[in-house]
């Protein structure tokens, strides 16, 4: 999955999901200050951390299937959902 695969497949997501972008692509610099995984999909641009509008009402089971659905993975991660590409 390349980039723009991946943004396209985030954009579907929006669609259906009142949600936010916290953390998009990294550089090695920027993961490294984050504290972010030494290999994080975030600085290959195939992952994004997002959140929910707080009003916005969703089933968490859908959020799961949807992603898997379109070849991602998704991984809460207790202040927001981690997304990446499941490669
Ligand atoms: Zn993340």
């Amino acid at each position: 999955m390349t980039s723009i695969e991946f943004q396209e497949k985030m954009l579907m997501l929006r669609a259906k999901y009142r949600m936010s972008t916290t953390s998009g692509f990294r550089t090695v610099a920027h993961n490294k200050k984050v504290g972010g995984h030494p290999e994080s999909f975030h600085m290959l641009g195939l992952a994004e951390d997002v959140v929910m509008d707080s009003n916005f009402v969703f089933n968490l089971n859908d959020l799961y299937s949807d992603c898997t659905k379109l070849g991602l993975q998704m991984i809460y991660e207790g202040d927001h959902y981690h997304i990446e590409a499941n490669l």
